[in-house]
């Protein structure tokens, strides 16, 4: 068990307006490679935010500032054990493959929420995104920026 150190956002990068189910993340993760998943033991992310807004949980999770071995999702490789991970569906446009913010006025306010709540209660932990961690687009915005304009300072 360690600390828990990081809120690390990401998108599925799917095409801007597709909903994706907790299954198909699910397979996409978890299932073998030679079905085309990525063979892991776990999905990567905690909490998918749905582009209604719904915030679905895919892993448990106790809610404090520690992460159980039970609550490791595989979001960033190298910070898992130290990280919780949220995910939102979208994140590139309808071609599939350009980065873009494709969060929905409901997906936005849900996530404002989400990392408002967090924030409060856990004010030392750092909020940050996929890609301050590593060399990625995801999750397609500048999350310091954003939550500069939402009223969180870290
Ligand atoms: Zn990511």
């Amino acid at each position: 068990m360690r600390k828990l150190k990081y809120l690390v956002l990401h998108c599925t990068a799917t095409p801007e307006g597709r909903e994706v189910t907790s299954d198909e993340i699910r397979a996409w993760h978890t299932g073998p490679v030679s079905k085309g998943g990525r063979g892991w033991k776990q999905v990567g992310y905690t909490d998918m935010i749905h582009l209604d807004g719904t915030v679905e949980r895919l892993v448990d999770n106790n809610e404090d500032a520690n992460v159980d071995n039970w609550e490791i999702t595989n979001g960033v490789a190298g910070y898992n054990s130290v990280s919780r991970h949220v995910v939102y569906a979208g994140g590139v446009a309808k071609d599939g493959k350009t980065p873009k913010d494709t969060r929905t006025s409901e997906q936005l306010k849900a996530m404002e929420a989400y990392v408002k709540d967090f924030h409060k209660r856990f004010p030392d932990i750092r909020i940050v995104g996929h890609n301050q961690l590593a060399a990625k687009a995801c999750p397609s915005f500048d999350v310091p920026k954003w939550l500069k304009s939402i009223g969180i300072k870290q």
